[in-house]
């Protein structure tokens, strides 16, 4: 096990699980926020992307919009913006290499992550 500890947020590998942890309430406060302004993003361009693909008629390309949708949900899905499980976005989390994914820190504790 590596522990790094720097000023106010750690990084801790244990077997191969990746943990990112903020303590500074102000630092908390700024991941929060960019996580806001990730989503926000996310979300604008989704419903651009939706907006297209709804308006697309030849159906090859609806497939390909289509795919690039499901493509971009299933990125945010796995990100360190939210938690796969419980969708949230101010915990801490936890990547689990067997999952290729982030979870709070909080399903991580709870074993609510299957197969961990
Ligand atoms: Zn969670």
């Amino acid at each position: 096990m590596r522990n790094f500890t720097i000023c106010t947020w750690d990084v801790i590998i244990i077997k191969k699980l990746r943990v990112v942890a903020v303590h500074h309430p102000k630092l908390c406060k700024i991941r929060n926020s960019l996580r806001e302004i990730i989503l926000h993003a996310y979300h604008d361009y989704d419903a651009y992307l939706q907006s297209i693909w709804l308006a697309t008629t030849n159906s090859r390309e609806r497939d390909r919009y289509r795919a690039h949708i499901e493509g971009l949900q299933e990125s945010l899905n796995r990100s360190i913006c939210k938690c796969m499980i419980c969708q949230s976005i101010i915990n801490d989390m936890v990547y689990i290499p067997r999952h290729k994914a982030w979870f709070c820190i909080n399903c991580w504790k709870n074993n609510l992550i299957p197969f961990r």
